[in-house]
């Protein structure tokens, strides 16, 4: 299958997911996971109309930005972010998914205020509550959703996660369904500086059920690609 074929499947998919729980086919945006992808086949990504392109890796993200390899396509950073590299991602992409302390947030505050730009968020959260995984703890949240209006150079602007890896996608719908009730819960609080916009979960093996429970976007990176060579790098 080429990546055209691949993304009309599954934006076909997305569509039939929104009809099955009644939101407008096209209120849910897809967001290539280029990662481990050249500048070319992000290109034909884009030409064959995802909505976002999600990068990884900010060495790899630098390196396609200077090949024009996004050119009329919005980019944004998914991967886990070191604070030593925020300089070289902020004002560079619309919205970073993987906001995932208050540290990290303050070093993206003072490299937006310093370039005199405002940095978009996302904050994640470890649904699965695995060790491994970055993210807030779910109760952790309400602590520091507070201390976001000290960051006039962030907005928040939704969640993200990414649950435990599943053999069929119902085992993630009970995560799905727990983030939803979060971004429904904090919206209602109105915080300063905080607005639930973007709801950022479900990737190739079950994005369609990350939709039925109320994603809006949804990150797809071998269904659109294949599958990853990890050998080849
Ligand atoms: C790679 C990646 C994806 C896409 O994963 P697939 O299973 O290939 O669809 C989504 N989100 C993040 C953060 C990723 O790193």
């Amino acid at each position: 299958m080429s990546i055209e074929e691949n993304v009309k499947r599954v934006k076909e998919e997305m569509a039939a997911a929104c009809s099955r729980c009644g939101v407008a086919p096209g209120s849910v945006l897809l967001c290539a996971a280029t990662k481990m992808n050249d500048a070319h086949r992000v290109r034909e990504a884009i030409a064959a109309g995802v909505d976002i392109c999600g990068e990884n890796r900010v060495q790899e993200l630098t390196e396609k930005l200077e090949q024009g390899a996004y050119e009329g396509c919005p980019l944004h950073f998914i991967g886990r972010l070191q604070k030593n590299k925020v300089k070289y991602i902020v004002g560079k992409v619309e919205l970073i998914h993987s906001a995932d302390s208050v540290e990290l947030i303050e070093v993206i505050n003072k490299r937006a205020a310093a370039m005199g730009t405002t940095q978009d968020i996302l904050l994640e959260v470890n649904i699965g509550g695995e060790e491994a995984k970055g993210g807030f703890a779910p109760e952790k949240l309400w602590e520091i959703l507070p201390l976001m209006a000290d960051f006039q150079a962030v907005r928040v602007r939704g969640l993200m996660a990414i649950p435990p890896i599943c053999e069929n996608m119902e085992e993630n719908r009970p995560y799905f369904r727990a983030m939803k009730q979060l971004f429904v819960d904090i919206g209602a609080k109105k915080y300063d500086n905080v607005s639930m916009d973007f709801l950022s979960m479900g990737m190739s093996a079950d994005f369609q059920a990350a939709i039925e429970e109320g994603a809006n976007i949804v990150r797809v990176g071998s269904g659109i690609f294949g599958a990853r060579n990890y050998n080849c790098h």
